[in-house]
């Protein structure tokens, strides 16, 4: 444990279990609102209307352009909707690209949210905002973006794909791992973080084997809260940096790319965080935790080589380059050499390669 450290505890009510979203009617009570708008994606809208139906005549619209990544005109086209409505609390309902939409209008506008998360991405728990404007993503961090009431509901999670469940799930993962060697982290937020993966690697090879069981998407989204906690209270680092890096520059998608790279990222990190390694290694078993996330997520069938999510092997030199420009604090040095190497090993799907140096993770 760290022999001295800092913690601030971030607003918020969270309601959990199934059958939650009933409380809505309770919550927007609670927050005192009247007239609600509900923001979500285009697939998503049947779900949306459940939230609406709990909600009734306090339901002002509901809004069902949502995109990846939060573009600034999707942002614009809502807003005039909230203005128009009167609007005065934001619903967000479904994943990371819902909930980012209506942190804009949060950050925009200063109403209240209420959120009700589909995934695993962890959005929800954080101050944090990507938007993106003319093909350029940029991130803040702002108390006014973080959700008042989050309610997960986990009915609602039964119907994610198996696929998107098994990335999204390896992208909860990331921010605990992150977490735990992060230099402003602390005892509490490792308590979560550990907590956060052993609960997602118990969830997810439930939910491979029986998508629509409760008992794996329980616990899966169990493990998103706290991870998306450690997010929203902690910096990210080299993983982070990396995914941000393809994400924007090859237009990989987020989930996918987050669960390519964090067994090659944690294999980079682990030999110098040795606590975070110690408690990744008691909840993901082995010596080797980073090949023993590698070994859970070919489990649950999850994509292994960034080549198959699109990126070209032209890109790897490109990758590496921005990748070591303006770092975020990691625990290892960021070799630019070393990068490369991992990411060409990423993306040809190879095995990551432990601490030893060259010995992969089954040597
Ligand atoms: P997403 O919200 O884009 O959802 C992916 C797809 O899954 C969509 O087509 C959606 O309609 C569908 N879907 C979601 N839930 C479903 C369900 N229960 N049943 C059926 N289909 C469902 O993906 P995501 O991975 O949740 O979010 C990614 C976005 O969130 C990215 O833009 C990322 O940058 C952002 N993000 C932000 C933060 C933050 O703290 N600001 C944290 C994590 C992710």
């Amino acid at each position: 444990m760290a022999p001295a450290f800092q913690h601030e505890a971030l607003p918020g009510r969270v309601r959990f279990g199934s059958g939650a979203i009933a409380a809505l009617a309770e919550e927007a009570e609670r927050l005192a609102v009247e007239r609600v708008i509900i923001l979500t994606g285009p697939r998503q809208r049947a779900q949306a209307e459940i939230a609406a139906a709990v909600l009734g005549a306090r339901v002002v619209g509901v809004f069902d352009q949502a995109a990846m990544h939060t573009p600034v005109e999707v942002t614009e086209q809502t807003l005039s909707v909230v203005v128009a409505r009167g609007a005065d609390c934001v619903l967000a309902v479904g994943g990371g690209s819902s909930i980012g939409l209506g942190k804009a209008i949060a950050l925009r506008t200063d109403l209240p949210q209420i959120v009700v998360p589909t995934t695993y991405a962890g959005s929800e728990a954080t101050p944090i905002l990507g938007q993106t404007e003319h093909g350029l993503k940029t991130t803040l961090r702002s108390p006014k973006v973080l959700p008042e009431v989050i309610v997960y509901d986990i009915d609602l999670t039964l119907t994610l794909p198996v696929a998107l469940s098994m990335t999204s799930g390896l992208n909860a993962i990331a921010h605990a791992a992150e977490a735990l060697y992060a230099p402003d982290g602390n005892p509490l937020v490792s308590l979560m973080a550990e907590q956060g993966v052993a609960a997602l690697a118990d969830g997810l090879p439930r939910i491979h084997q029986a998508p629509h069981g409760l008992e794996g998407r329980t616990q899966a989204l169990y493990g998103a809260w706290l991870c998306g906690s450690c997010l929203g209270l902690v910096g990210m680092a080299l993983h982070h940096k990396i995914c941000h890096t393809l994400g924007g520059t090859f237009d990989l998608p987020h989930a996918e790319t987050h669960a390519v790279m964090l067994p090659h990222t944690l294999a980079f990190n682990l030999p110098a965080a040795p606590e975070a390694r110690d408690r990744l290694s008691r909840v993901l078993g082995g010596v080797d935790p980073a090949g023993a996330l590698a070994e859970l997520a070919a489990r649950v069938g999850a994509p292994r080589a960034l080549r198959d999510l699109g990126m070209p092997e032209s890109g790897i030199a490109t990758a590496a380059d921005l990748a070591v420009r303006n770092p975020y604090a990691n625990p290892r040095p960021v070799d630019r050499d070393l990068i490369e190497a991992m990411l060409r090993r990423a993306w040809a799907g190879d095995w990551p390669q432990d601490e030893r140096g060259g010995v992969d993770a089954r040597g």
